[in-house]
């Protein structure tokens, strides 16, 4: 199918896009990579009157350290976070992790704000976000806007994205010595979305495993950060009991790749093995 006619605008600031997006409203759509987009335009599932590229604005690409944070920029490629030096230093999940998004070919155009603004409940990136509790940098024409990556996911494809928003850049603090990951995905093949997928970080001091956090995704309409008590983590853990609380917490939804049963199913052994990662402090 072909997509239907629409104004292309090929912008070279931000002051554009806002422009833009003040002008047209609900009637415009940005382009980032187009991995998402243009299959959705072909398919008839958006009709925009304008579509805004803006691949050109310089400032929204780049990944950049400041002190404690790293600063991604929305029109980072995929590709530029694999083998990146100071990805692989200071944030070694989304290094681990990127290498699950997509194959080669979509990482060479998919972008990191592209990924979150789609929001895909079985994509990594998400996920990862609030695992690292990230923060999104959006912007208008009333200026800039923070928001927390556990807030900004809220549904299917749903953030908390105003229609006259861009997402400008995502901010990670950077992970410590002490952080402890694991990153757990089923997916049919290599490189395709997940059927399920767990991320998960915390803390280790000499006293054991603290601040222990676990984001489901593929299972939910958003990612999902479960709760496990402290009580749990720090009277012997257990992560076949572990994995059962959390497994209870889940509500699975219906998806072309399983029902609520075998999603839990799914996300019970994930969990497991993550658990079994952090607790031998294995990642
Ligand atoms: P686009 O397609 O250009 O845009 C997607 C949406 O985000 C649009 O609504 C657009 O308006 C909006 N948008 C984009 N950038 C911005 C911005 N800066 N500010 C505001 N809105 C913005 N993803 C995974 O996570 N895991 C996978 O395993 C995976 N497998 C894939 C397999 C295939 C075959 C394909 C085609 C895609 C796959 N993807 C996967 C999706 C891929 O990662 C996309 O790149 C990503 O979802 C969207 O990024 P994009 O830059 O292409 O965005």
């Amino acid at each position: 199918m072909k997509s239907p006619r629409f104004e292309y605008l090929r912008v070279e600031s931000l002051d554009q896009v806002h422009s833009a997006l003040a002008e047209f409203g609900d009637d415009a759509i940005i382009l980032a990579g187009g991995q998402s987009l243009v299959p959705i335009l072909n398919m008839r599932l958006s009709q925009p009157k304008v579509v805004i590229d803006i691949n050109l604005i310089t400032e929204l690409s780049g990944i950049e350290l400041k002190g404690q944070l790293l600063r991604i920029g929305a029109t980072t490629r995929h590709v530029e976070l694999t083998n990146n030096p100071l990805i692989n230093e200071n944030l070694p999940l989304i290094s681990c992790a990127i290498k699950q998004v997509a194959h080669r070919g979509v990482r060479n155009r998919g972008t990191f704000g592209g990924s979150l603004s789609h929001a895909d409940p079985a994509a990594e990136m998400p996920a990862c976000s609030i695992a690292l509790d990230a923060t999104i940098i959006l912007e208008s024409c009333d200026g800039e806007r923070r928001v927390k990556s556990g807030d900004f996911f809220l549904g299917v494809m749903a953030t908390d994205k105003q229609p006259n928003e861009i997402l400008k850049a995502v901010e990670f603090p950077v992970q410590k010595a002490n952080d402890l990951w694991a990153f757990h995905e089923l997916s049919l093949r290599h490189g395709d979305f997940a059927l399920v997928g767990v991320v998960t970080t915390a803390q280790s001091s000499p006293k054991g495993v603290s601040n222990l956090k676990l984001v489901v995704f593929g299972c939910e309409e958003r990612p999902r950060v479960v709760e496990i008590s402290s009580q749990m983590v720090s009277s012997g853990p257990n992560p076949d009991e572990i994995a059962d609380q959390v497994v209870q917490q889940l509500n699975p939804m219906t998806d072309l790749s399983g029902d609520p049963k075998t999603k839990r199913i799914q996300a019970r052994s994930l969990i497991k093995r993550s658990l079994l990662d952090i607790f031998e402090g294995t990642s």
